[in-house]
C-alpha cells in the first residue's frame, strides 16, 4: 500500500519538474538542478515499481498461463532493449534450436520481465562494443535460457547473495549505473512461481552467464503453488 501511495506524489513531482524545463528561462545551473531532481524521481519510481512487481509476483495470485512461442518471446525482449544495446555498441547474438516450433507454457508478462531484467543486466554490466549471447536449450521436461556477457563479472564472495532482495555488489565498476538491487530477486521469484530455478556462472573481470530454467509445461511443475 505504501509503495502504491508513493506513486501519486512522485507523478506530481515529475510533472512539475518537467514543466520547469518547459516554461524555460532557466540558467545552466538551474537546468543542472532540475536534471538532478528528475534523476532522483526516476530512481525512486523504479524502486517503487520493482517493489510493486515483487509484491504481485510473490502474492499467490493465479499465474496467467499461456502457450508461448519461445522465438516470439525472445524477439520481444531483445527488441525492447535494442536501443540500450545500440547505445553501447553491443551485439546481441541469439541461438534457439527448433527455431519455429519451440513452445513453453508460462505467464507471458512474468517471463518477459525475468528475461528483460537478465538482458538489461547483461547490457548494463558489459563494456562498450562487447558481445552478448542469449541461448535457448531444450530438454525433455525443461527449457533452459542463458544470458552470457563479457562484462565486469561477479566476485565469488558476492555470488551466493546475488538473488537476495536489495543486494548490490560492492564492485566499484558497477556503481556508475546503480539499480534497485531487486531485479534478480524478481527473476528468482518468477522462476520459483513456475517451478523453475536460476543460477549463475561468473568470473570477476571476465563476464557472467545467468541461467533460467523452467518446465516447458506447468504439468511438470513439481512445486505447484496455490491457485495454479
Ligand atoms: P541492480 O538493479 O543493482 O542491477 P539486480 O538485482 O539486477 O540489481 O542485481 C544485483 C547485483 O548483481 C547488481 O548490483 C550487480 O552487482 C550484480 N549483477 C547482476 N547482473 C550482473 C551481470 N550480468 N554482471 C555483473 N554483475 C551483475
Amino acid at each position: 500500500t505504501v509503495s502504491h501511495d508513493l506513486r501519486s506524489p512522485l507523478t506530481l513531482l515529475s510533472g512539475y519538474a518537467n514543466m520547469l524545463e518547459m516554461v524555460g528561462g532557466l540558467n545552466e545551473q538551474q537546468e543542472t538542478y532540475v536534471k538532478k531532481i528528475m534523476d532522483g524521481i526516476n530512481s525512486m519510481s523504479k524502486l517503487i515499481n520493482n517493489l510493486l512487481d515483487l509484491g504481485r509476483i510473490e502474492a499467490d495470485i493465479k499465474l496467467q498461463l499461456e502457450t508461448l512461442l519461445v522465438t516470439d518471446l525472445i524477439e520481444e525482449v531483445t527488441e525492447s532493449l535494442q536501443l540500450k544495446a545500440n547505445q553501447k555498441r553491443l551485439k546481441i547474438n541469439i541461438e534457439i534450436p527448433q527455431h519455429e516450433s519451440l513452445l513453453l507454457e508460462a505467464d507471458h508478462a512474468m517471463l518477459h520481465q525475468a528475461f528483460y531484467n537478465l538482458l538489461e543486466n547483461a547490457i548494463k554490466y558489459s563494456a562498450d562494443g562487447k558481445e552478448i549471447y542469449l541461448k535457448v536449450e531444450s530438454e525433455k521436461e525443461n527449457i533452459r535460457f542463458s544470458f552470457q556477457d563479457f562484462g565486469i563479472g561477479i566476485s565469488p564472495v558476492d555470488n551466493p547473495r546475488l538473488f537476495e532482495k536489495f543486494f548490490r555488489s560492492a564492485n566499484k565498476d558497477s556503481i556508475k549505473d546503480r539499480g534497485t538491487g531487486l531485479g534478480l530477486a524478481i527473476v528468482k521469484s518468477i522462476a520459483d512461481r513456475h517451478g523453475g530455478r536460476v543460477w549463475v556462472d561468473s568470473q570477476l573481470g571476465k563476464g557472467s552467464t545467468f541461467y533460467f530454467e523452467v518446465p516447458r509445461s506447468q504439468a511438470y511443475n513439481k512445486r505447484k503453488t496455490n491457485g495454479i
